[in-house]
């Protein structure tokens, strides 16, 4: 059975409604003045029921400026609803202005007539909500720019992947090259010509040495590898240690040329001459090893020391012999001389070559020439041509040289050059020697020819008074003829060095008195000893008494006027003097300097009796080979002193 439920008045219903959690309002007429509103709306509003009564702008002054009253006014006039989600709405709460955020609806209600009696309006504040959804919505935002982020970063992180990729590729291909030049290195190292050592800067321990070093410092390679360098090698410590040091400290190469080394090599100590450098391996700015570099010059230095030395000796006997060398180059036409060719053609320093040919002899010219002509063709150069002096002396010279080729074309002369004024001077006198002693042999030998011809017709006439006469004058050619034999003889005597010495003491004094007594029995002259009557020497006396009657001689021959000849003795220091004076002619001072010389004749005419040229050239020698000195003072018309000294015991 069921009870009839009793219902509830209006009252009681609001009263229901309005403590409903929906917040709910209605509002009446365009202004929207309040009838009813829930618990909630007016928590919402955060006012209290007083605001019943009241136009919404009454009950929420802070609505004004805001769209909610004018959007009433539309709904009240227009009969339609309107509606809005997250809608915000400036509210004064506690005397505060807030921002809140609703979900609301603005409903017409309509009469049967249409026309709205009233306007429902229901709110939900979703400002948590919203807020929350702003806050999600700015989470998500910065989510998304997170996400962006990470996307960028990812991007980036897989570009730098990429690049890693790449750069651990070309890492290993430039690892891949560096092994391989690594490799090539050391294969270079092993195989290269020089010695190479490698050495650790830090503690100087041998790192990699080639074939080529162990051979250079004579050692096994297990000598050296693991080894420090200076106890694989300690000779060379000494000098090098420090060097290698300095290397180290400064960074800076050091580089050494021939340097004598003497290295113990498989146990022996011997001498090298090494080209060497010291380079140091630089990293990270610090030196981090040395490479020695070194080359065995040994056979090198040896070999341009003994062409020095050929060459040397080659210059001394040039200039020994006082030879003067050139090297003429045919193309340029340039020739180099050395100081004693230029001294020889008569000039101080070198002239061009052309300046060279115009000194020769004009009469010389042509022997030049054709000899040049010659020498392209044989390959061989000589000449002999006389030079002319700017002081007008004329000097012979000799020319010898080689031609040197080149593609079959003579490029070059090589060639010296010798003053032979000299050598023409004793070929002249050689030569008038020899017309001199054929004349001089001459005149006696037809004399005596002559004398025995006569003697020859008279021979059956024993009391021919021509007789007597003839053989006197046969004896005196032959005399001639003897005496003229005998200087020949003592001449190649002298020059074989045939002259053997007899020494003996004798008093000199005597021995003038004794001498020349041919000289005293023709009595045409007077022999005056003078002087030191008592000195003695020791030496050969028939060669000291063969220079005296000499010397005697050419005073009777030269002076045959000098009526008293002197002789004189005297003491000089630690040599005994004698001279023989005659007060002739004199000789003239040019002809002085020769008197001694083979050949020569001051007078080569305008003496009868004048020789040929050898009896002071004798003197001379013998004197020579006692060890005295022979000379002469003489003054034209004053008359000579011929003097030779000899030494004392
Ligand atoms: P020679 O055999 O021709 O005499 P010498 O050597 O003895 O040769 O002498 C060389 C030359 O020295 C002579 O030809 C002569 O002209 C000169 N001479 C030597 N003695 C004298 C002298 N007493 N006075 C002048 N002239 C001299």
């Amino acid at each position: 059975m069921s009870h009839p439920v009793p219902l509830l008045n209006n009252e009681q219903l609001l009263q229901v409604l309005s403590s409903s959690n929906n917040a709910v309002a209605v509002h009446v007429a365009e202004d929207a003045i309040i009838q009813y509103a829930s618990d909630r709306m007016i928590a919402i509003w955060g006012k209290d029921r007083s605001v019943i009564g009241k136009s919404l702008e009454q009950a929420l002054p802070e609505l004004k400026g805001q769209p909610f009253i004018d959007l009433f006014k539309k709904v009240w006039n227009e009969g339609v609803t309107i509606s809005g989600t997250d809608t915000p709405a400036q509210l004064e709460v506690d005397g505060e202005l807030h921002t809140y955020y609703f979900d609301f609806e603005y409903r017409a209600m309509k009469n049967d007539a249409g026309k709205t009696y009233c306007i429902l309006h229901t709110a939900t504040d979703v400002t948590e909500r919203f807020l929350n959804m702003e806050k999600v919505q700015s989470l998500t935002e910065e989510l998304r720019a997170s996400n962006e982020e990470l996307r960028a970063a990812n991007e980036e992180l897989n570009a730098s992947n990429e690049e890693l990729y790449e750069s651990q590729q070309s890492l290993r291909d430039l690892y891949e090259d560096l092994a391989e030049s690594d490799l090539r290195f050391r294969n270079m190292v092993k195989q290269a010509p020089v010695g190479i050592c490698i050495i650790r800067a830090r503690d100087l321990l041998i790192q990699d040495v080639n074939d080529s070093y162990l051979e250079i410092v004579g050692r096994r390679r297990e000598e050296l590898e693991n080894h420090t360098i200076w106890d694989a090698i300690p000779e060379a410590a000494e000098a090098y240690a420090p060097v290698m040091n300095e290397v180290i400290r400064s960074g800076l190469t050091f580089r050494a040329r021939e340097h004598e080394v003497v290295l113990t090599r498989n146990g022996v100590p011997e001498t090298l001459y090494i080209d060497f450098v010291y380079e140091p391996v630089h990293n990270d700015g610090h030196v981090t090893a040395i490479m020695v570099l070194a080359i065995d010059v040994t056979d090198k230095v040896i070999a341009r020391r003994s062409i020095e030395d050929v060459e040397e000796r080659i210059r001394l006997a040039v200039e020994a012999a006082e030879t003067g060398t050139f090297d003429l180059d045919l193309a340029k036409r340039i020739m180099l001389t050395s100081d004693r060719f230029n001294v020889i053609f008569g000039f101080d320093r070198q002239v061009p070559w052309e300046m060279f040919a115009s000194v020769i002899h004009p009469d010389d010219k042509a022997t030049r020439i054709a000899a040049h002509e010659a020498a392209i063709r044989s390959g061989k150069l000589f000449y002999e041509a006389r030079v002319l002096h700017s002081d007008g002396s004329t000097h012979w010279v000799r020319v010898q040289g080689k031609v040197y080729y080149k593609d079959g074309k003579a490029v070059r002369i090589l060639g010296t050059l010798l003053d032979i004024t000299e050598f023409k001077r004793l070929q002249q006198q050689k030569d008038d020697f020899i017309s001199i002693a054929s004349h001089e042999l001459k005149t006696p030998i037809t004399s005596l020819k002559a004398s025995l011809q006569l003697l020859e017709r008279v021979k059956n006439d024993p009391a021919s008074e021509l007789i007597p006469k003839l053989i006197d004058q046969s004896s005196r050619s032959m005399h001639k003829i003897s005496a003229l034999v005998e200087d020949l003889l003592n001449v190649s005597r002298a020059s074989k060095t045939e002259l053997k010495l007899n020494k003996t003491p004798f008093t000199i004094a005597e021995m003038l008195d004794s001498c020349c007594s041919h000289v005293r029995i023709a009595g045409k002259h007077r022999l005056i000893v003078q002087g030191d009557m008592q000195l003695q020497v020791t030496a050969d006396e028939h060669s000291i008494d063969q220079v005296v009657v000499n010397l005697v001689n050419n005073a009777v021959k030269y002076a045959p006027e000098s009526k008293d000849i002197f002789m004189m003795v005297s003491r000089e220091g630690e040599m005994a003097k004698i001279a023989v004076r005659d007060t002739g002619p004199g000789i003239a001072p040019e002809k002085i300097t020769h008197l001694f010389d083979r050949y020569y004749r001051a007078e080569s005419s305008g003496f009868q009796n004048s020789g040929l040229g050898l009896g002071l050239y004798i003197c001379s020698e013998i004197i020579k080979r006692h060890g005295g000195d022979i000379g002469v003072e003489s003054e034209l018309g004053k008359g000579s002193t011929f003097w030779f000294t000899l030494p004392l015991d």
